[in-house]
């Protein structure tokens, strides 16, 4: 096995295996399942939080992401390659504060409401992200990567974190020299503007009840799975390895609110 097999890109939440691996995990202990709908934290872009939830009736303290090759079982921050890299076993690791034996089938059962939470805020960050990038266009002085609606990528190029949070999420984005270089004037930022703009197109995508849906190439944990929304304006899709909603009505009103400081600029967005 390379790879624990992951369900939860399809939106699972509850699944049955059999635990392969048990592992130390500090002071608690980690178990390592054949399959699992449990979505851990990403090592290398951690925006989503892990999923909560139970594994054989314990429950699921911490779920996180361990590479495992010839050098040992990593977890987490202590994993000292990329994900996906090759040469490397990728793991779902749920963390729990009693042993259960190797060998057992257990039931694996994710808190639904939370990881609902997850997915609208999940999938109104990608929306905000797009609808921001198309506010900001005009702002470009160069050639610059676009999205996949056409616009320039202001999302991609300049965002320094995501934090996805229940029912929404926060993205920072650096506005230094280097952005300035590649052709993008942050001069006389109306905030109050940009977000009004942003907010009406995310209105609109709404309204649109547009569906949502992750692209799956493989049922490995670090596939290159790909969000995509079928928005009015074209097929919009941005690399994921997160959850989502499956049409963009069910997350009824989305709204982001803009903040400046020094020279990174914080979008935040709500689902209402
Ligand atoms: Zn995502």
């Amino acid at each position: 096995m390379n790879s624990t097999v992951v369900t939860f890109p399809e939106g699972q939440v509850t699944g049955r295996s059999q635990i392969v691996e048990a592992v130390p995990a500090g002071a608690r202990h980690g178990l390592v399942t054949t399959e699992t709908p449990f979505h851990p934290l990403d090592h290398t872009w951690p925006d989503q939080p892990a999923d909560r939830g139970t594994i054989g009736g314990l429950p699921v303290v911490d779920c996180v992401t361990a590479a495992e090759s010839d050098a040992g079982l990593f977890m987490g921050d202590d994993i000292p390659v990329r994900r996906g890299a090759d040469g490397w076993r990728w793991l779902v690791v749920h963390v729990v504060d009693s042993p259960l034996p190797v060998g057992e089938e257990v039931d694996l059962v994710v808190d639904a409401d939370y990881r609902a939470a997850l997915s609208a805020g999940h999938t109104a960050c990608h929306l905000a992200a797009l609808a921001l990038n198309a506010v900001l266009a005009p702002r470009w002085r160069k050639e610059t990567a676009t999205d996949a609606l056409g616009n320039p990528d202001f999302d991609q190029t300049a965002i320094t974190s995501s934090r996805i949070t229940e029912y929404g999420s926060v993205d920072v984005y650096r506005l230094g020299k280097s952005l300035r270089k590649k052709g993008f004037s942050a001069e006389d930022l109306d905030l109050a503007q940009v977000a009004g703009a942003v907010n009406e197109r995310l209105k609109h995508w709404v309204a649109a009840d547009a569906p949502v849906w992750v692209d799956v190439p493989d049922p490995t944990l670090t596939a290159r799975r790909t969000w995509h929304c079928a928005l009015p304006e074209g097929e919009a899709h941005i690399p994921c390895g997160g959850t989502h909603v499956t049409r963009t009505c069910q997350l009824g009103t989305v709204t982001v609110s803009l903040e400046l400081e020094d020279a990174a600029l914080a979008m935040h967005t709500r689902v209402l």
